[in-house]
């Protein structure tokens, strides 16, 4: 046996080419899921590399399914997900991650407003040693103003409130090794915020800049409504934040209640300053409300975690992907 002397100034060995698992949600995207394969399908055979597409369809209530359908019937590397019903982004995305098998996992959008194209990157990113490599974008296409602006805030703000480091003007696109996927995939936690579960996991995190694209085709899943759920949901589910601001609450207004109190009191003569007394009683009285609807929150989705209900249900599973090579040479002989 030779025993290779340690150089600390060698770079560590290229990790080898992966077999990659591609996951994609759905929900109503027969108006581009055609498309996005053939784009997806033509980047990845380009760089070389065994993979398998891992289609969630989360409830679509067009013909995304049938689009699926056709798309696994036509090329084995493909698969469906069929979700029972409509569980929302964050649980499909986690569906897809727990069926994959690759060495690594890419999380994508149906819509191509994230470049299949960026993928050899993120792939390069891992050889070289990332264990999660993140598209950040450079700029966003065909979105309002409006979005453009409460993303860029909710983004600095949760990165704020989270006690680890979360990247600003970052997605859901991202590459993830297999270990960070068996992780996530291992966390028994129901309500799930994907961004902020990876950031929690720790490794090497390495940013991929891109710019993002107007959607190809169909329509935005997310209203003003939605979208700020969401972001409510990403806060109080990844920090403690809001419900520790329940002091500043309490501790403002009472301040506030009180300088008014002392205020009303040692006014000059005239009249008791009625007004300023019924402001002091909403103040009193709606600071202790408010803290509760906020601590509220926090009961309703523990109440949620301990009825143990899975976070999604599959309904049906088409097509092996690269489990059709289970059977064949070992995964390492393969290598
Ligand atoms: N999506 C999903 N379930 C939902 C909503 C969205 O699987 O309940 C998928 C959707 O098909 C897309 C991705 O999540 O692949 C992002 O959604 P969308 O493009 O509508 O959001 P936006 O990019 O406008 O924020
Ligand atoms: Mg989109």
């Amino acid at each position: 046996m030779t025993i290779t002397p340690f150089r600390g100034d060698s770079p560590p060995p290229r990790r080898p080419v992966p077999r990659l698992s591609v996951v994609i949600p759905c929900h109503n995207e027969a108006a581009v899921v055609a498309t996005t394969h053939r784009r997806l399908v033509a980047v990845l055979e380009g760089a070389g590399l065994e993979f398998e597409v891992v289609y969630v369809d989360d409830g679509s209530r067009d013909e995304t399914l049938e689009c699926l359908e056709r798309i696994a019937a036509a090329d084995p590397r493909a698969r469906v997900i069929e979700l029972s019903r409509n569980f929302g982004q964050q649980a499909a995305m986690s569906a897809g991650l727990a069926e994959t098998t690759g060495d690594a996992v890419v999380l994508i959008d149906a819509d191509l407003q994230d470049p299949p194209e960026v993928i050899p990157e993120m792939v390069a990113m891992w050889r070289d040693g990332a264990d999660v490599a993140y598209g950040r974008r450079r700029s966003r296409d065909g979105e309002t103003r409006f979005k453009l602006l409460t993303a860029a805030l909710f983004h600095r703000l949760l990165s704020r409130a989270v006690p680890h480091p979360i990247p600003v003007d970052t997605g859901d696109f991202k590459l993830l090794d297999r270990a960070v996927v068996d992780t996530i995939v291992a966390l028994p936690e129901r309500r799930r915020y994907l961004r902020t579960m990876v950031a929690w996991t720790g490794f090497r995190h390495e940013a991929v800049w891109y710019d993002r694209h107007a959607r190809a085709a169909g329509t935005t899943n997310y209203s003003p409504l939605k979208l700020a759920r969401l972001a409510g949901d990403a806060l109080v589910l990844s920090s403690d934040l809001p419900m520790r601001m329940t002091w500043v609450l309490v501790g403002g207004l009472v301040t506030v209640a009180t300088v008014a109190a002392v205020t009303a009191a040692t006014a000059p003569p005239g009249p008791p300053g009625v007004a300023a007394l019924l402001a002091v009683a909403a103040g009193v009285a709606a600071a202790p409300t408010a803290a509760v609807a906020l601590v509220g929150e926090y009961v309703v989705r523990t109440y949620r975690e301990a009825q143990h209900r899975p976070a999604w249900i599959v309904r049906r599973r088409i097509g092996l992907g690269l489990g059709a090579a289970r059977g064949g040479p070992p995964r390492s002989a393969a290598a």
